[in-house]
């Protein structure tokens, strides 16, 4: 449980996937802006695909709202065709998602999430950490076994926690199926991954880090989450890409820290 007097600012994250052609995007940005700029209580990080970061990194300048970036290779430069490298992202982006399920089930292992978080770090980036388990894995009852490992993958070697990492629980058998973990799951489940973060970490440090909910995270259902102690915000895909929507995710957030 959050300890009394522990005050987490909640974030909300959109991930746009691969999704909008340019003229959409600049829309969507441009909308974004105009409802959600100056808006206090939440911190609010749009992730459009690349092409399209350095238009969100102009359209959002002077504003509130962050940018952040899909994914990010570990290395700074070299012979990785088509990869973007995090010093690259610095530029345009604040923050950067690693160890997406959409990731991981392309191939990223957990060593490679981990060296993409020393990376991200390293540029100066805030890495927005995303760990959940698979439908097979939760009808097994190993969740959190895999969220363990996950964690403990992303985390190795690390002997500290590095302020900039938010957490997202992202149960995987939710995103973009429309089958929302109930509240009361994602609350039970961000309170074990903070558990796993106080195990390695301490408690003090636990407590400071941020932990959001992704997964078919709506405008209808994100007042459930709003309320949970251990929830700070949400990651969300597909609502993301629907100015109204994500500018309701954003102000039901942002009443709960009020
Ligand atoms: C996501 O992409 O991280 C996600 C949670 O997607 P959706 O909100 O569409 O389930």
């Amino acid at each position: 449980m959050t300890s009394p007097g522990t005050r987490r600012l909640p974030v909300v994250g959109g991930n746009w996937k691969m999704n909008l052609d340019r003229n959409a995007s600049r829309t969507l940005l441009m909308g974004l802006r105009q409802r959600l700029d100056g808006l206090d209580g939440v911190e609010v990080v749009v992730c459009p695909p690349v092409p399209w970061l350095s238009d969100a990194h102009d359209l959002l300048a002077g504003s509130t709202l962050h940018v952040g970036a899909q994914n990010t290779h570990w290395e700074p430069s070299g012979p990785y065709t088509g990869e973007v490298s995090a010093p690259m992202l610095r530029g345009v982006a604040e923050y950067v998602l690693v160890g997406h399920s959409e990731r991981r089930w392309a191939g990223e292992t957990g060593a490679e999430t981990n060296r993409k978080i020393r990376a991200a770090l390293a540029a100066g980036l805030r890495p927005i950490l995303a760990v959940g388990e698979r439908l097979e894995e939760s009808r097994a009852g190993r969740t959190e076994n895999v969220l363990h490992l996950q964690v403990n993958q992303a985390l190795r070697g690390f002997t500290a926690m590095p302020p900039e990492i938010i957490l997202a629980y992202e149960p995987v058998w939710a995103i973009g199926t429309g089958e929302a973990a109930t509240p009361e799951i994602a609350q039970a489940r961000c309170v074990a991954v903070r558990g796993m973060l106080a195990e390695r970490f301490g408690e003090a440090a636990a407590q400071a880090v941020r932990i959001q909910y992704g997964g078919s995270v709506t405008a209808d259902n994100i007042a459930g989450y709003a309320a949970q102690p251990d929830i700070d915000g949400a990651l969300v895909g597909g609502a993301s890409l629907d100015a109204d929507a994500f500018t309701a995710i954003c102000r039901a957030v942002a009443a709960r820290a009020g």
